[in-house]
């Protein structure tokens, strides 16, 4: 049994995904939108401004019971920030975060003697590295290392790189993770209906070189729905051994009287989530149009099956 100190440390997380498969929670951007958020706008400054419908999200997830919540920071790297007018809130934004996940999971604890984890959330600069773009590398780095050292001087469990398209890019990522801080890091890329990114990766080019990188865990995220997920999580089992992520999205989006529907329900999630759990995939949980409806379906089936 974990007690309340250990639950802190990010060692512990790794040491229970041998032992059991943790639920990661849903969507966050979807969820703003939901709540007001307007397209153009910085989902991330909600921490500073929407504080209470931040940290409201964040219980909702763990209510449903995901056992891992992810901070509202996915955009929140230097680079992205300056593109969105925001660099000069890069700290309160980060800090914030970690402020508002911690708040959660510490009342969520009050009344449930459980080990649940926040996990950061950090995501690409949404810019083209040089040589095929304009980006410097050690911008980009400096951006990510920027980003990790607040969020860090908060305190919580692991980080997750998410939707990722570009080796390089993740890679620059995780050497900021590892330079900067001794957390447990997973690293997750995109792919597309071709089972590839954007940038022609395929599940083993991740795996191989993202291990090699010294990241704990590999996964994948976002993208077209759980089915083609389970594909490449399936190509990436074949290889390793090691830690892997999932986080579908809730099927590939339409555009319906103006407004973007997700079409996987939660049912339908939680039959993937089982066939990933056999998979023997150590965190499941949902990507964009995913909501805690979603995840309390996943974490059923999950619990049930393992
Ligand atoms: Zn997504």
């Amino acid at each position: 049994m974990l007690n309340e100190k250990e639950n802190l440390s990010g060692g512990n997380i790794l040491e229970l995904l041998n032992q059991k498969v943790l639920v990661i929670d849903g969507a966050m951007g979807t969820m703003l939108q939901e709540n007001g958020l307007k397209s153009g706008e910085c989902p991330e400054l909600w921490n500073i401004t929407h504080p209470e419908i931040v940290k409201k999200i964040h219980t909702s997830y763990l209510e449903a019971g995901a056992d891992i919540i992810l901070t509202n920071t996915f955009g929140a790297n230097g680079v992205k920030l300056m593109k969105m007018k925001q660099q000069h809130q890069l700290k309160e934004i980060n800090r914030q975060a970690v402020k508002l996940a911690r708040e959660a999971v510490d009342s969520y604890k009050k009344n449930h003697p459980v080990p649940v984890f926040v996990a950061g959330s950090v995501g690409p600069t949404g810019e083209i590295l040089e040589p095929l773009g304009p980006l410097k590398n050690s911008e980009a780095y400096q951006g990510y290392q920027d980003q990790i050292k607040e969020m860090v001087s908060v305190g919580f469990d692991m980080i997750i790189l998410e939707t990722f398209y570009d080796l390089t890019e993740i890679k620059t990522a995780l050497r900021a993770v590892k330079e900067n801080c001794d957390l447990p890091v997973f690293a997750s890329m995109s792919f597309d209906e071709n089972l590839k990114t954007i940038y022609g990766i395929t599940p083993e080019k991740a795996v191989e070189e993202l291990f090699e990188e010294e990241a704990d865990g590999v996964g994948a995220n976002c993208g077209s729905g759980p089915e083609l997920l389970y594909q490449v999580l399936t190509r990436m089992r074949i290889i390793t051994d090691a830690p892997l992520l999932v986080e579908p999205n809730a099927g590939i989006p339409y555009l319906e009287n103006n407004k973007v529907v997700y079409p996987a329900s939660p049912q339908e999630m939680a039959k993937y989530a089982e066939k990933f759990a056999q998979l023997k995939v150590n965190i499941i949980g949902g990507c964009c149009g995913t909501t805690p409806e979603h995840i309390k379906a996943i974490a059923q089936k999950i619990k049930k099956t393992i």
